[in-house]
């Protein structure tokens, strides 16, 4: 299963006193879109542009149109700058990207308006995902300017396009195929003017391992050169789940017993007995060393079941693959060794893989459940992150 790990980071610079970016970094409804709005307008009128945008842009729901998001973000621009005039005149660039299509073929949208950019890295090389919408980004489409001679151009923050700037804005989106270990990024020009995209694909490159090493790196990257504008860098890894997790669920298909779509059930306090993860796991591993040793009539004999079994639950799985296909739109509590335990997934296993992880331990001891929330736990009752937090919190006070 295919995963998303991201990290956000945004600062105002060495010069500037008012950071005037915003950011949304997958805790919007639709936790798979990420985005960046580089304020324009004195007198924190830029502040309030690119979070009206950002605000705009949470409320998505998967499916929305970006198009539309983007054009609602303008229109509320537009009115609040006519509804204050110290607003009046503040506009915002904005890029945005989310994570959808199919456990094959996964894809990532993106939309931008102005100059704020997408990059992808994909095996150490660095691909500009959008074309600034500014003046030397035309001159350099048109042959007159060179890119890097538009890095130095005096007039390299003059955009030709911005949300708050006419009853109109156009769009530019585009649909790019995506794959696990590939690594997306979203900028304000605070980090491009500043670092040469050589060394912006040198720094996230050279730091595979998470998402906030290079974020930070960026970052400080930018405030080494100089930090004169607002700087926001958002890292999105798509991660695919261990091969040894994939294939247990893919090659093990005859072997493995009975797939387990039932809920999980309680567990002993914590050191008497192996928790149900655990159990499942050795069930697995049992299960795969079985395999080729056992006597082949076995099998056969009880083929015809598990593969309908099999073939019920793929349905299930192809009918759940699109809004469950990132793992982390939906979170569910369980206990582990009498802890509450919440999980961000499915609370399923079906062909021995895991639709889920551990997300957060909790040290609520499930003597420490109180009545109406014992159900949440026991019956696995699917919640959105936010639903999730608040369970928690009320369990704890
Ligand atoms: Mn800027």
């Amino acid at each position: 299963m295919l995963f998303l790990e991201h990290f956000g980071v945004t600062d105002a610079g060495r010069v500037r006193k008012n950071n005037e970016d915003s950011l949304l970094v997958g805790d919007g409804k639709d936790e798979t879109l990420f985005a960046v709005a580089d304020g324009i307008g004195g007198f924190e009128a830029g502040e309030v542009a690119s979070s009206i945008t950002i605000d705009v842009l949470r409320e998505m729901e998967p499916g929305d149109s970006f198009e539309e998001a983007v054009r609602e973000a303008n229109r509320r621009i537009l009115e609040a700058a006519r509804n204050d005039e110290r607003l009046s005149g503040m506009g915002t660039t904005v890029v945005a990207a989310r994570f959808s299509g199919t456990q094959r073929e996964p894809i990532a949208e993106v939309a931008h308006v102005g100059d704020s950019r997408a990059y992808l890295l994909r095996d150490g090389e660095l691909t500009p995902i959008t074309e600034d919408h500014s003046l030397v980004a035309e001159l350099v489409r048109s042959g007159d300017l060179t890119r890097a001679q538009a890095s130095n151009h005096p007039q390299r923050n003059l955009i030709t396009r911005a949300l708050g700037a006419d009853e109109e804005v156009e769009v530019d989106s585009t649909t790019l195929p995506v794959r696990a270990d590939d690594r997306v990024v979203l900028c304000s020009d605070g980090l491009s003017d500043m670092v040469p995209e050589d060394r912006i694909r040198e720094i996230l490159a050279t730091s595979p391992e998470d998402p906030e090493t290079p974020a930070r790196r960026l970052l400080t990257a930018a405030l080494e050169a100089g930090g004169t504008d607002n700087i926001t860098v958002v890292v999105v890894d798509i991660r695919q789940h261990s091969p040894q997790e994939e294939r247990s669920g893919t090659q093990e298909m005859e072997a493995v017993p009975a797939p387990e779509v039932r809920e999980r059930s309680r567990t002993s306090p914590r050191g008497k007995a192996p928790s149900r993860r655990e159990q499942r796991r050795d069930a697995q591993r049992s299960a795969v060393k079985r395999r080729g040793k056992g006597p082949k009539s076995g099998f056969t004999r009880t083929a015809g079941t598990l593969t309908r079994a099999f073939a019920i639950v793929l349905v299930v799985l192809l009918a759940l693959a699109p809004a469950y296909l990132w793992g982390s739109s939906r979170y569910f509590l369980d206990l582990d060794g009498g802890e509450v335990v919440a999980y961000r997934g499915l609370p399923y296993a079906p062909l021995g893989v895991e639709l889920n992880e551990e997300w957060r331990r909790t040290n609520i001891k499930e003597s420490d459940i109180r009545e109406p929330y014992r159900d949440n736990v026991t019956e696995h009752k699917l919640y959105t992150r936010g639903e999730t937090e608040k369970i928690l919190r009320d369990l704890r006070s």
